[in-house]
């Protein structure tokens, strides 16, 4: 393919329109002083869909109510004003509405209507282009952008927000499975083109579980339901309740030991004052990044090892409405839970076959009619299915992050290369930064850090 280069630099360069490259193209946009060229480079338009909002149908809801989904750090209840002047929930009020949980896809709609209006109110040009990025390189310019249609172009500052990668099917036979028998959670459309009788298998327990069967009950499947994980944790709901007041700081000069017991105790009391637990973890939920910053290195690696999945399905909890779906399916016995390591998965005549093994080392069986990678989030750098991390990677302008997950990237957000040296002019956003940060994948953390990258590529 012979190479075209696009004419003039660009000042800012957005990688990724995602969520978090749209907040940091607004960010850009609003503070934006004099005439800029600004770009987004996302191959799935329109923008502002990335996975978690690429969702149309309306059974899949946020997982934040909506009253904490503003996405602006002076403006958290953003979103909420959106909704209301959009009216897409008539005759419901504010104070209701700040705590519903409602369907994700409202969610790019609001992006997408602020991005304009800071079009609409900018000194700087933005250009939009359907292209994923190939390969990222210092340049006289800047950098140097080569995309995978062969252009290439220059710009003088880049924001990386390339997002979240699917971990692969952690089984022996999985590449070979036919591809309507093995889908991925987050093609939705696949999900909910599964037959009404089929027995399926989904594998992973987490969000993306949760979103599959309520996909599948949305489109009328009838037939069982296998959910298979190393650890069987189901996602808990979320509850309402008087607000946890215990003061959450001490928690910071503690071990992971001491934390664990000293949040468990204070669920205890918490639970004698008919206050709910999930309101003991939303006390520490600002405080995240700090208590995984605070954590020495091998208290991290335990964390990793062995408290993840507990945090997990603690801190990243699912609408009560969603958590009852699923119970409800498991005591009519459509649902079933299995505790194992998924081994292979292998095309039997009319069947995929599934083999785990379950703590015991005993042998789990499986014989359904497809099998749904619901494994989420890879977070291994190296790991990862998208070609420019690797090339960052490979050239040495980024490195793995803290215990190899995301790239490594200082507090001000610029991009660490493999010599260590911080590079400013690359901004790094979300998935990516979950070494450093731990908690950098929600609306929470990305408005703040759509902020700060907007000042620093202006800077
Ligand atoms: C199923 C699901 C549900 C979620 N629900 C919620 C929720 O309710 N509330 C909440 O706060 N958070 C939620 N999250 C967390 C979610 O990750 C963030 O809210 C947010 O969507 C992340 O945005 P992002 O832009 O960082 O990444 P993404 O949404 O992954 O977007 C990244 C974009 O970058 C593009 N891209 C990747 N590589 C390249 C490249 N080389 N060149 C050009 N473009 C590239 C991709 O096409 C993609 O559009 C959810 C996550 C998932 C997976």
């Amino acid at each position: 393919m012979s190479v075209v280069d696009i004419p003039g630099p660009c000042d800012v360069a957005i990688i990724g329109g995602g969520a978090a490259g749209v907040l940091t193209a607004i960010g850009v946009l609003r503070a934006a002083q004099q005439p800029l060229r600004v770009l987004i480079l996302e191959p799935s338009l329109p923008l502002a869909r990335g996975v978690a909002y690429a969702t149309t149908y309306p059974e899949h809801l946020l997982n934040v109510p909506a009253g904490k989904m503003g996405g602006f750090p002076d403006k958290v209840e953003d979103f909420l004003d959106y909704l209301l002047d959009v009216q897409v929930f008539p005759g419901i009020g504010r104070d209701t509405l700040a705590t519903m949980f409602v369907p994700r896809r409202l969610y790019a709609e609001y992006l997408r209507q602020r991005l304009q209006q800071a079009v609409e109110a900018s000194r700087a040009q933005l250009e939009i282009r359907a292209e994923r990025v190939q390969s990222l390189d210092r340049h006289d310019a800047g950098f140097q952008l080569t995309l995978t249609s062969g252009q290439r172009l220059t710009a003088r500052r880049v924001a990386l927000a390339s997002g979240n990668a699917l971990r692969p099917l952690p089984a022996r036979g999985a590449g070979a499975l036919p591809q309507d028998r093995r889908i991925e959670a987050w093609d939705f459309d696949a999900v909910r083109g599964v037959p009404g009788n089929a027995d399926v298998a989904i594998v992973g327990s987490g969000l993306s579980m949760a979103d599959t069967v309520v996909s599948l009950l949305a489109a009328g499947h009838r037939g069982q339901i296998h959910v298979l994980s190393r650890h069987a944790l189901l996602p808990l709901p979320h509850a309402k309740g008087p607000a946890a007041d215990y003061d959450p700081q001490p928690l910071l000069a503690m071990n992971l030991r001491q934390r664990v017991r000293a949040l468990r105790q204070h669920a205890a009391d918490a639970a004698l004052r008919e206050i709910p637990w999930q309101n003991v973890m939303e006390r520490i939920r600002p405080l995240g990044q700090a208590l995984w910053q605070t954590l020495s290195v091998d208290d991290q690696r335990r964390f990793l090892r062995h408290v993840v999945r507990y945090w997990d399905v603690h801190r990243h909890r699912i609408a009560a409405s969603v958590h009852a779906q699923l119970q409800e399916l498991q005591q009519q016995e459509r649902l079933h839970v299995h505790r194992g390591r998924l081994e292979t998965a292998f095309a039997e005549g009319a069947c995929v076959q599934l083999t785990a093994l379950d703590k015991r080392r005993l042998p789990v069986q499986l014989d359904v009619h497809c099998v749904i990678n619901a494994t989420g989030v890879e977070m291994r750098a190296q790991a990862m299915r998208n070609a420019l991390l690797q090339q960052l990677l490979g050239s040495g302008l980024a490195r793995p992050g803290p215990h190899g997950i995301g790239v490594d990237s200082a507090d001000d957000g610029s991009l660490i290369d493999a010599d260590g040296k911080a590079e400013p002019h690359v901004q790094v956003l979300g998935s990516l930064r979950i070494g450093n940060l731990w908690e950098s994948l929600a609306i929470p953390e990305l408005r703040g850090q759509a902020a700060q990258a907007a000042v620093a590529l202006l800077g």
